[in-house]
C-alpha cells in the first residue's frame, strides 16, 4: 500500500470525522504534491458528512461555512485553517464557469470524477491508502496532464480549468495528453468567460512557475485570449544589433530569467507590450521602438485594471514597465536623478528586470550591459549609505526658507526648490543650508 505522511493535525481531523461515522479523505492537490515529494501548501479534506454535520462536529473550533454553495467548511485547527468539503457532484454549467446544481450525499468516486485532472483526482486515507480511480498516479509518473473524462466537456463546464491546466504544466513540467491538448487549444478563446477574481490568481501562479516559458510557448493561444495586447508580439521581428529573438521569444526569455515574484513576472510579461505599436524601420532596415516604455506603461495599466489587479501590484508593475529601458549612466549625478524618480524599495526590482531584459538580448552585447547595471547598482548603494540627497524632503532648505528670502508663492517656489535639488544632485552646490540659501538668493536676484 502506498503510504503518505499526513501531518498529525490532518490525521486527527480525519479520525474525528470517521469516529462520528463519516468516511473522510485527504484529497486533491495535497495528495498530488505528496506523490511528487513536494510539501503541500494546504491540506484539503473531503468527507461523507454534510455541511451542517461538519459545522456541528467542530463547533468548539469556530468553523466557518466558507463556500456555502460548494458546502466547504473551514475549520481552524491546531494553528492552521483546513477546508473540509462534503462529497459532491455538480451539473449544469450553463455559463461555463459555475455549476447550476451541486448535489451532496454522493460517493468518493463520484466526487473524484468532478475534479479537473487525473493528477488532482486522487484521495488518501491513512488506513485505506490511495484511492485513484482515474490513474492519476500513473499519469504523474509519466508526467502527463490528462482531464478526468472528456476534455472538451470538462473545459466547457468551467473555463478556468484551461488556465489551471497550463499552470500545472508550468509548475511540474508535465506534457499534455493529446486529447487534452487538442481541447485546450480548441477552447482557449473561451477562457475569457472566467471571472477576473478567479483568473488573476491562477495567472500569477502560472507566471511564477519554473516551467512558465515552455508552458506559455506551447499554449500562447490561451495567454493571448486573456491578453490580446500581446498577440502581435508573436513572430514580430526586431532587426537591431541588440536583439536576436522576435518580440514574443524575447518576452518569454525575459520572463523566465526574472525572479519569480508576481510584480517582476508581470512586468517581464508586459514590458514590451507596446513594441509592435511603436515599431518603425529606418532607411538601413533597422527596427526602432521609440516611446514603447511610456505606451507600454499605459497598456499595462489598462490590462491590470481589467484583470482587477490590486492597486499596489498594478502601480508597481506599471512603474517597472515605464522604467525598464532607462539606461542610467554609471555616474553619481545620473544615479541620483534615477533615485529621485524611483523609491529605494523598487530599485532592486528594477535592476532585476533590467538584467532579465539583457538576458533576452543579443549575447555579444550582454557583458557591457550587465556591467553598466552593476555599476549603477553599486552607486545606488553608495547613495543610500552616504544618505546623499535625492529628494526635496532631504534638501537642507524648505519652501518657507525660500519664501523668507523673497521667493514668490506658487509654481515659482516649486521650480526654485527643484532647481536647488538638481544642483545638489549634480554636485554643483552642497546640501548645506547656508550654501543653498546663498545660491537661491543669487538666482532670485538674477530673475
Ligand atoms: P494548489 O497546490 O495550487 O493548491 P490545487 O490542485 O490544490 O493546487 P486548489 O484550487 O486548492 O488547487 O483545488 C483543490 C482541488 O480541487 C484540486 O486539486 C482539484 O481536485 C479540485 N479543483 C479545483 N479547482 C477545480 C476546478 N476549477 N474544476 C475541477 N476541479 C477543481
Ligand atoms: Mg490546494
Amino acid at each position: 500500500m502506498t503510504e503518505l505522511k499526513l501531518p498529525t493535525a490532518v490525521g486527527q481531523l480525519i479520525e474525528r470525522l470517521e469516529r462520528a461515522g463519516f468516511e473522510t479523505y485527504a484529497v486533491g492537490g495535497c495528495v498530488r504534491d505528496c506523490l511528487l515529494s513536494r510539501t503541500p501548501e494546504d491540506w484539503d479534506l473531503c468527507t461523507a458528512a454534510l455541511p451542517e454535520q461538519i459545522l456541528a462536529l467542530f463547533a468548539e473550533y469556530g468553523p466557518i461555512p466558507t463556500g456555502l454553495s460548494h458546502g466547504t467548511v473551514t475549520v481552524p485547527f491546531d494553528g492552521t485553517a483546513y477546508e473540509i468539503t462534503p462529497f459532491r457532484t455538480e451539473s449544469g454549467y450553463a455559463d461555463g464557469r459555475h455549476p447550476d446544481r451541486v448535489l451532496f450525499g454522493c460517493t468518493l468516486e463520484e466526487d473524484l470524477a468532478r475534479r479537473d485532472f487525473t493528477v488532482n483526482a486522487m484521495a488518501y486515507h491513512p488506513l485505506r491508502g490511495l484511492i485513484d480511480p482515474f490513474g492519476g498516479r500513473q499519469d504523474l509518473k509519466a508526467r502527463l496532464l490528462r482531464c478526468v473524462g472528456d476534455p472538451s466537456r470538462r473545459f466547457g463546464e468551467d473555463a478556468l480549468r484551461l488556465l489551471r491546466g497550463v499552470r500545472f504544466l508550468a509548475l511540474f513540467g508535465l506534457t499534455v495528453e493529446p486529447d487534452t491538448a487538442a481541447a485546450l487549444h480548441e477552447l482557449a478563446p473561451t477562457v475569457v468567460r472566467t471571472a477576473p477574481e478567479r483568473l488573476l490568481p491562477e495567472l500569477l501562479k502560472l507566471l511564477c512557475a519554473p516551467h512558465a516559458e515552455t508552458a506559455l510557448s506551447e499554449f500562447s493561444d490561451l495567454l493571448f485570449a486573456i491578453l490580446p495586447e500581446l498577440a502581435a508580439q508573436k513572430d514580430f521581428p526586431q532587426n537591431t544589433p541588440h536583439h536576436y529573438l522576435d518580440i514574443w521569444r524575447h518576452t518569454l526569455a525575459v520572463l523566465s530569467t526574472s525572479p519569480p515574484t508576481p510584480a517582476l513576472r508581470l512586468a517581464a510579461l508586459l514590458h514590451d507590450v507596446a513594441k509592435p505599436l511603436c515599431a518603425t524601420v529606418d532607411a538601413e532596415g533597422i527596427s526602432h521602438f521609440k516611446g514603447h516604455p511610456v505606451r507600454g506603461a499605459e497598456a499595462a495599466d489598462a490590462i491590470l485594471r481589467r484583470l482587477r489587479c490590486s492597486n499596489t501590484l498594478r502601480e508597481r508593475v506599471v512603474s517597472l514597465v515605464l522604467l525598464h529601458d532607462e539606461r542610467t549612466k554609471p555616474t553619481l549625478p545620473a544615479v541620483r536623478r534615477l533615485m529621485a524618480r524611483v523609491p529605494p524599495s523598487m530599485l532592486e526590482e528594477l535592476f532585476a528586470l533590467q538584467r532579465a531584459d539583457v538576458a533576452g538580448q543579443a549575447p555579444d552585447r550582454r557583458p557591457e550591459k550587465l556591467a553598466r547595471i552593476s555599476a549603477v547598482e553599486a552607486l545606488s548603494r553608495q547613495v543610500l549609505e552616504r544618505e546623499l540627497c535625492c529628494s526635496l524632503a532631504q534638501l537642507a532648505v524648505s519652501g518657507d526658507d525660500l519664501l523668507a528670502l523673497g521667493s514668490s508663492r506658487g509654481p515659482a517656489l516649486g521650480t526654485l526648490l527643484n532647481r536647488l535639488l538638481e544642483a545638489v544632485m549634480d554636485e554643483q552646490v552642497e546640501n548645506d543650508r547656508e550654501a543653498l540659501l546663498r545660491q537661491a538668493a543669487l538666482w532670485l536676484s538674477e530673475s
